[in-house]
């Protein structure tokens, strides 16, 4: 489904990525941890084209990502749920959803996905007239999913879900992501500082240090892996 080849990412003079390359197929969730400042950012925004790497290549069902602007990538279906959320604070959370549906041409599905939404997260039924910089960490993570989704994304592209969060939203969080890729067929790329929860989330993991994949294997063998759980999983 997506290919990425090679890319090398920089902000300015600094190079962030030094030959990154991945695959997605359809269907699965692929996770991609790494420490902090090692590139995991980087990645997503060259995917979802904030970013535009200086050489290397990205395709996506055989589209050339890396020479599309981000409207185009969205159209295409591919959604970034950035780190730190990113809602509207001042727009409620009703007209927050409706940014996400902002450039499909189905208007008449847009109920069904409303319904959808409100019975992944009811708690945004209850507050859907409530301004979403009300909303707590929690909840406002719930908002930055279900705008994402209402782009009917065929790729979810998800920074650091986790990041802030009490543990036991945290829990709830991950099981709708995996209720995502499982209802709606929603291939996910899931970027998180938390390894041992991503990997446990996902079919296949790449780890990712300094600008450069070191190391990808099944989400299971990477749990497994000695080097993974020194350096990611706090297991000595
Ligand atoms: P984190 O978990 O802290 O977000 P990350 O793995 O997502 O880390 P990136 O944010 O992709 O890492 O950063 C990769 C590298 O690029 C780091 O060395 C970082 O310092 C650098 N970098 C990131 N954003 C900028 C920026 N706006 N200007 C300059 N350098 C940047």
């Amino acid at each position: 489904m997506l290919s990425v080849k090679e890319i090398h990412t920089y902000y300015g003079n600094i190079q962030a990525l030094k030959g990154v390359s991945l695959d997605i197929e359809k269907g699965e969730i692929i996770t991609l941890i790494g420490a902090n400042g090692a590139g995991k950012s980087t990645t997503l925004m060259s995917i979802s084209g904030l970013m535009h790497p200086r050489s290397g290549k990205i395709f996506y069902q055989n589209m050339p990502l890396h020479l599309l602007s981000p409207e185009k990538i969205v159209s295409l279906g591919i959604v970034q749920v950035p780190e730190g959320r990113r809602i509207f604070p001042d727009f409620t959370v009703m007209e927050n959803l409706e940014m996400g549906a902002y450039l499909r041409s189905d208007k008449p599905q847009l109920k069904k996905d409303y319904d959808y939404i409100f019975e992944l997260f009811p708690i945004l039924k209850d507050r859907k007239r409530q301004l979403g910089g009300t909303l707590s960490g929690g909840e406002q993570q719930m908002l930055a999913i279900s705008r994402a989704l209402m782009a009917k994304p065929k790729l979810l592209l998800l920074d650091e879900p986790s990041l802030g969060l009490a543990p036991m939203v945290i829990k709830q969080i991950f099981q709708i992501i995996r209720k995502i890729n499982s209802e709606q067929s929603t291939t996910i790329l899931l970027v998180e500082q938390n390894a041992n929860l991503a990997l446990q989330t996902a079919d296949r993991g790449y780890v990712i240090e300094n600008g450069l994949i070191i190391m990808q294997d099944k989400a299971e063998k990477l749990l497994q892996n000695e080097e993974v759980k020194k350096a990611y999983l706090g297991i000595v």
